[in-house]
This record gives structure tokens, C-alpha cells and sequence, in this order.
């Protein structure tokens, strides 16, 4: 049986009994009242001890009781025990995540939503000068490199920002934020200092190296052409053998060209004028055409008069490269379409041919360095598999993009968008 059905049972046993008493000694109401008053003093008595032990946290054993009341006091003791465990589990989880993250090889910072720090770890401290003191300070007022400050408020948190160690300028870190919870960030630098290093080393090895391979090949081509000059043509072995001598250094000159442009756009400071695109198109096209000897092949569509804001030279290097594949890997009758527009949201110069196409496979790796598709035609086709490399970092250098559509055996349309912020003026 319940509780509450052995309460009532009880209850209605004294009543009964008060109820006689009253009748025996003829003050029936009188006794049914003072019964009552009893019950409702015992009732808020009890009330106010339950109170008095739920005031206190509730967590030491109850008192005695009976009925109705000792289920109520074990329900509610039970239930601060369940708590108790929950929240020393979540404390005891709390601590190791924190353990954890204290002995990360990384600078992790919690940022709240204010910028201002609400916790570091040990790393942070040592790489970014934190003290445990400046809980609570805004971190653009600790660490204050222009290039972290505007990360922190205007960033593209896909991308880390690189900047030197505050306590050591030798230490480069890479800084990352990412967005938790209700308005906080997580700040987290990783050194990369040796990745740096090595990334350096190979830029200048690179740079070296063709620089170092210029001269030479430069006196062997100047040679070859006096020999080729003094050839009569008596041996027909030889006449062609020179050539052939004659396409690979002039494919070797292309080659250290490009890869001295690749590293002059990674290490050289931009400086930019307001290039006359319309212009410089008109004239690679014509160029193009005579190159190629692909007269009325390329047709050009100016629909906007606009100069950019950039480097006339890698402009002029990006986009001959991608009229140059245009007419490459498209048949030698077929057209190549340029056109200089405005969208809702960039400047964009899209190279457009009906050729071989890309597969979607190759697409996001044809921009990769000595990247090239394998292909029947492409063993004729000559190339340093460096021109969409190059392509690609002058569009990185111009804040811009640039975009692949494209479909095998029917052709690709590359596409160079730059901000509208790089209008500089208009023909
Ligand atoms: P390459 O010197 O080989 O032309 P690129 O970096 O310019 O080097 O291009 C890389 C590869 O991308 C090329 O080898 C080719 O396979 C592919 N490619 C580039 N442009 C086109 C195009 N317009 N149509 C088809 N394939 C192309």
C-alpha cells in the first residue's frame, strides 16, 4: 500500500476516535477541532524541519520519519546524490581537460567575448609572454602586431596569420582562432619555425639554382645557333640533332624563367600601379595570335573599360599563360574566347576554349607545380607544368581568385576574378 493511503488511514482512525471522545463528553465539534488544530501543528512542524534540511544542502541523512514524509525525504536525498556524483564527475572531466590542454605543445588561448582572456595554457604563456595575471585583459592590448589585430576583427579563420613570437622574434608562429559556444574563441599558435626554415631554404635553393643555370644555358644556346648557322646541311643526322638540341635548351629556358618568376612572386614586395587591362589584353591576343599562328582563333570581348590596381608584369605573365594553354590544348582551329568584364561582386578576365577539357579529377591539382595531365596530346605539347602555378599566386597577390570550369573533350573556361576595390580608372 502507499504511503499516502496509510496517512489518510491513520488520520481517519484518530478522527474516528476524536470523533467519540467528543460525543462521549458532549463537545463533539470541540474535539473534532482541537484534532484538527493538532494535525495542521504536526503538519507544518514537519514542513518546517524538511525546510530547515533542504536550507542546509539536504545532504545529510534525514531524520526519522514516518509516512508519506520519509518518501519525500528519501526522493529528495537521493537525488542531491545523483547531483553529487554528476558534478564531481564533471568537475573530475573538467580538471583533465584542462590537465590536457595545460600540457599541449600549443599556445591555446580562451578568449571571451570581448577579446579578453579567460584562460591560458602553459605554452601560451611561454610563447605569447601571458602572465596567469592577465585573466580578464583585452589580448590585442598584450600582443599588438597590426597584421594579429586585424586578424582578431576582421580574419578569415580558415587561414592561420604568421607572425614572430612576442618574448622571441626568432620563434614564428602560426596564430588560428576558432569560434565555440556562445561568443568565445579559441586562440591557438603552433610553432613553425622549422617548417619556415625549410620553406626558405628551399625558395632560395630554388632561386640559386636558376639563377645559377641561366648563364650557362644562355652560352649554349648562343653557340648552338653559330653551329646550326655554320651547318650546310651534309649530314642530316646532325642538322637534326641540333634542332632537337635547340627546342630542349629553349625548353630548359622556359623552364628556369618560370621558376625564377614563381619564386620572385613568393619573395618579392608588391608594387602596384593602375595597370589598363583592356589594353595589355588587346595586345597579348595579338601577340598570341602571331605566336601561335592562330590568326582569328582568339576572339576578345572588352565589356568594360576598367584599369585594375595591380602588377603589370605578373598581370601580363598570368594572363599570357592562360591564353597560351587556351590556344595549346584546344584544336588548332577551334576558338578561344577573352572577355574583360564586370560581375556583381569582381572584375573577371575569363579564358574560354572548346579543347580537350579537364577532368574533374585533375581540376584542383592542375594548379599544382610541374602538374601535368597525363595525355595523348600533351606529349606533343610542350610545357613547364609551372604556368598555372604561376597563374594562381598572381591572383593570391592580387586578392583574387581564380576559377576552373571545365569538361573533357569539351573544353575549359579560367577565370581570374579581382575585388572590385581595384578599379583604378576607366579607357
Ligand atoms: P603547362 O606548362 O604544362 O601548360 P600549366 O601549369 O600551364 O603547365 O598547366 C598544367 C596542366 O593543366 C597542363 O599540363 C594541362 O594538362 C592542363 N591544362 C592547362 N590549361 C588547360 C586547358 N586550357 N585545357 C586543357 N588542359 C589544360
Amino acid at each position: 500500500m502507499g504511503a499516502w493511503k496509510i496517512d489518510i488511514g491513520k488520520f481517519l482512525l484518530l478522527l474516528f476516535f476524536a470523533a467519540i471522545a467528543g460525543g462521549l463528553t458532549g463537545h463533539f465539534w470541540q474535539a473534532i477541532s482541537l484534532f484538527l488544530v493538532i494535525v495542521q501543528i504536526r503538519q507544518t512542524r514537519q514542513i518546517s524541519r524538511f525546510e530547515k534540511w533542504i536550507g542546509a544542502g539536504g545532504r545529510q541523512e534525514y531524520p526519522r520519519v514516518s509516512g508519506i514524509w520519509e518518501e519525500i525525504y528519501y526522493h529528495v536525498y537521493q537525488l542531491k546524490k545523483a547531483e553529487k556524483r554528476r558534478k564531481k564527475k564533471q568537475r573530475r572531466m573538467l580538471k583533465q581537460f584542462r590537465e590536457s590542454i595545460e600540457a599541449l605543445p600549443d599556445a591555446a588561448v580562451v578568449l571571451g567575448a570581448n577579446d579578453q582572456i579567460e584562460w591560458t595554457n602553459k605554452t601560451a604563456r611561454e610563447v605569447l609572454g601571458l602572465q596567469q595575471s592577465d585573466k580578464g585583459q583585452r589580448i590585442p592590448y598584450l600582443i599588438r602586431f597590426p597584421e594579429f589585430i586585424r586578424y582578431l576583427k576582421f580574419g578569415d579563420y580558415s587561414e592561420p596569420v604568421i607572425l614572430p613570437s612576442p618574448v622571441n622574434s626568432r620563434i614564428i608562429l602560426a596564430i588560428r582562432i576558432v569560434a565555440y559556444g556562445a561568443g568565445l574563441r579559441l586562440l591557438l599558435a603552433q610553432d613553425v619555425t622549422q617548417l619556415k626554415k625549410m620553406e626558405t631554404m628551399r625558395k632560395d635553393f630554388v632561386a640559386n639554382v636558376s639563377h645559377e643555370l641561366r648563364t650557362p644555358l644562355t652560352v649554349l644556346k648562343g653557340y648552338l645557333e653559330t653551329v646550326q648557322d655554320l651547318d650546310e646541311g651534309n649530314s642530316p643526322l646532325l642538322t637534326a640533332s641540333f634542332k632537337e638540341m635547340q627546342g630542349q635548351t629553349e625548353r630548359m629556358q622556359h623552364l628556369v624563367d618560370d621558376l625564377l618568376l614563381l619564386t620572385r612572386l613568393e619573395t618579392k614586395q608588391k608594387k602596384a600601379v593602375c595597370v589598363d587591362v583592356p589594353s595589355m589584353l588587346s595586345q597579348i591576343c595579338k601577340e598570341g595570335d602571331a605566336l601561335e599562328n592562330a590568326d582569328r582563333r582568339i576572339e576578345l570581348t572588352l565589356e568594360t573599360g576598367t584599369h585594375i590596381y595591380g602588377e603589370e608584369q605578373e598581370l601580363r605573365s598570368a594572363f599570357t599563360n592562360l591564353l597560351g594553354n587556351a590556344l595549346k590544348y584546344s584544336p588548332d582551329d577551334s576558338p578561344v574566347k577573352v572577355r574583360w568584364f564586370q560581375s556583381s561582386t569582381a572584375f573577371v578576365l575569363e579564358v574560354e576554349d572548346f579543347g580537350e577539357g579537364i577532368s574533374t579529377l585533375d581540376i584542383p591539382r592542375v594548379t599544382e607545380r610541374f602538374y601535368r595531365v597525363e595525355g595523348k596530346r600533351h606529349k606533343k605539347v610542350h610545357g613547364t607544368g609551372l604556368g598555372l602555378a604561376i597563374v594562381k599566386h598572381v591572383m593570391m597577390r592580387h586578392d583574387g581568385r581564380l576559377e576552373i570550369a571545365s569538361e573533357l573533350g569539351k573544353g575549359s573556361c579560367f577565370s581570374c576574378h579581382f575585388p572590385l576595390q581595384r578599379a583604378c580608372g576607366k579607357a
